[in-house]
């Protein structure tokens, strides 16, 4: 199967391949193995919007410890503002991706939950949305490509090749959160994730810019049942089907 879909995909100039979906769907676990296996760059748009939460915070525009929103429109506008000036890039391979938000290697601190939280809040600004969308279009220009995020097959890519929505239940997707954070070793109960996801999920849903949503044409795929490699599998093997129907 790898080797057909490396041959098909070889033969296609360009294949972009949108995978959207909420917190903990398996979006970037899968996401990494499905560009490793087409040869594909692998391209984290929430790793964007948390470096702009992170820039944010060191800036002083958001406080971690105070309640958030409403966002005023003055930081509305230095957020926008931060987002249009920084520099974002994704280098290495999908196993090992750097995080780089003006050459600073900020891949570990973006991860803390604190930036998760702010991310979500960010993200809902449209000024941050223009900026980084402009950016994920030009990174995704450059070839086969593999992306994943909340808007990539309405918004960023709705001409994408193939789009996915990955969704699992809010038990599975607390599980994984869960366990993810506990191996970078960050200390959190499992209810503070329960909640955290629940958070982020209003949040993203309901935002009235790009809210998280599935594109009418995107394949729906429940993954809380299924493995990572099954998860893959099925998806290459739909991948490969999209892509032989259009010839
Ligand atoms: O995917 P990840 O959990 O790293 O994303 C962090 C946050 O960034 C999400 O909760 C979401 O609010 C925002 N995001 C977005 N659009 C994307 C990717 C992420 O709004 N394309």
């Amino acid at each position: 199967m790898a080797a057909l879909m490396k041959d098909s995909i070889a033969q296609t100039p360009r294949i972009v391949i949108a995978i959207d979906g909420p917190a903990g769907a398996g979006k970037s676990t899968i996401g990494k193995r499905l560009a490793a296996r087409l040869g594909a760059l692998y391209i984290d748009t929430g790793a964007m919007y948390r470096a702009v939460a992170l820039k944010s915070f060191r800036l002083g525009v958001l406080e971690p410890s105070s309640a958030p929103e409403p966002l005023l429109p003055e930081q509305e506008a230095k957020l926008a503002e931060i987002a249009q000036g920084m520099k974002i890039s994704l280098a290495g391979d999908p196993f090992h991706l750097q995080v780089l938000a003006d050459c600073e290697d900020v891949s570990q601190e973006i991860r803390m939950p604190a930036v998760s939280r702010y991310a979500s809040i960010v993200s809902a600004v449209a000024g941050v949305r223009a900026a980084l969308v402009e950016q994920q279009r030009r990174m995704g220009a450059t070839g086969t490509v593999v992306m994943d995020g909340r808007d990539i097959g309405t918004a960023v890519f709705p001409d994408a090749d193939v789009k996915f929505f990955l969704d699992a239940s809010v038990e599975t997707r607390t599980e994984r959160r869960y366990a993810e954070q506990r191996a970078r070793g960050i200390e959190c109960t499992r209810e503070e994730t329960r909640l955290d996801v629940l958070e982020r999920d209003r949040r993203d849903y309901n935002r009235p810019v790009s809210p998280l949503r599935r594109a009418d044409d995107a394949i729906w795929l429940d993954t809380s049942a299924l493995s990572p490699e099954e998860t893959l599998e099925k998806m290459l093997a739909l991948i490969h089907q999209r892509l032989s129907v259009r010839g």
